[in-house]
């Protein structure tokens, strides 16, 4: 991996498309082989052997369930260097395009001339097409989220992973017009597969800086409290419209947080500008980042 520190993408992009696993999971693999061959070559030592494979699946595992982790290959949990210079944040709202949500997340966005990241669920994008375009239509991204939003997802194997995620991108290409070039995971959970499918896809895992708890949290004022702290450039905040909280009195969380947290981001100096524009080396640049930027991983 390779991290520019002026926000030049460098060639190394095309090395990364020859090794898609990464170094963690390839040094796991010979782990494997390792205890293999010593259980064979020493008998006696088959318990060892079966431990140390079981720890490293506990390694593996663990940074699986770790939404932020690199250890499982490329995965943005912030903006790269060159977005974060221009003094760029992105806010990225998940599991929508809901009908009574959405438009007034909109509407708050636009009142503040900010735009965003919707990582949308396919299913839910064919559920409500209308609404997944005016989000477009408006000046925001549409990205994947999956297909389905599975509980299961972080179990899948390859194949299955594969249909999703391609199944998500074809109805999201199909409804917007533009094909999402970032994934993010339901609930941030992944397995070891995930990185050589979404290098098969074309598609940049994305994390993120903070979260809200939104879907959980009642309060907005708390919401806030934890999106604002140590607000800075290259901050990517993850919020919902999707399966959003709602507050004692039925409004939908995100709703008494969005103009608080834009005008705290105006005050800052802070663009909030979605993931493609981001990806940009220089603003209004055409020939921006690929799709698969992962040699702009930021720190
Ligand atoms: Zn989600």
């Amino acid at each position: 991996m390779t991290t520019p520190s002026d926000g030049v993408l460098p060639a190394a992009h095309a090395s990364e498309k020859a090794a898609p696993w990464p170094a963690y999971v390839t040094a796991s693999l010979a782990w494997h082989a390792g205890a293999g061959v010593f259980a064979i070559a020493v008998p006696a030592s088959w318990p060892w052997a079966v431990a140390a494979i079981a720890v490293n699946h506990a390694a593996l595992t663990a940074g699986g369930l770790w939404p932020r982790s690199r250890w499982l290959g490329s995965n943005w949990t912030r903006l790269p260097a060159h977005a974060a210079a221009r003094r760029e944040i992105a806010i990225t709202i998940d599991d929508g395009p809901d009908p009574a949500v959405t438009p007034a997340v909109l509407d708050l966005l636009d009142a503040q001339g900010a735009k965003a990241t919707f990582f949308c669920i396919g299913a839910e994008a064919r559920a409500h097409p209308v609404l997944c375009r005016e989000i477009v239509r408006r000046g925001h991204s549409v990205q994947n989220h999956s297909d389905r939003h599975s509980r299961r997802f972080s179990l899948l194997g390859p194949k299955a992973m594969t249909r999703d995620i391609a199944a998500a991108q074809a109805s999201l290409a199909e409804i917007t017009g533009e094909a999402p070039r970032f994934f993010r995971a339901p609930a941030g959970l992944r397995n070891p597969f995930l990185a050589p499918v979404l290098q098969h896809l074309d598609l940049q895992l994305v994390s993120w800086t903070r979260r809200g708890f939104d879907t959980m949290q009642r309060a907005p004022a708390d919401v806030l409290a934890r999106l604002e702290r140590g607000l800075a450039a290259g901050d990517i905040l993850l919020a919902h419209d999707g399966n959003a909280a709602r507050t004692p009195d039925g409004a939908p969380v995100l709703l008494g947080v969005l103009p608080a947290l834009l005008a705290r981001a105006t005050s800052l100096g802070l663009a909030a500008v979605t993931l493609p524009a981001a990806s940009l080396q220089q603003r209004g640049d055409p020939a921006g980042a690929p799709a698969g930027a992962a040699a702009a991983e930021s720190p």
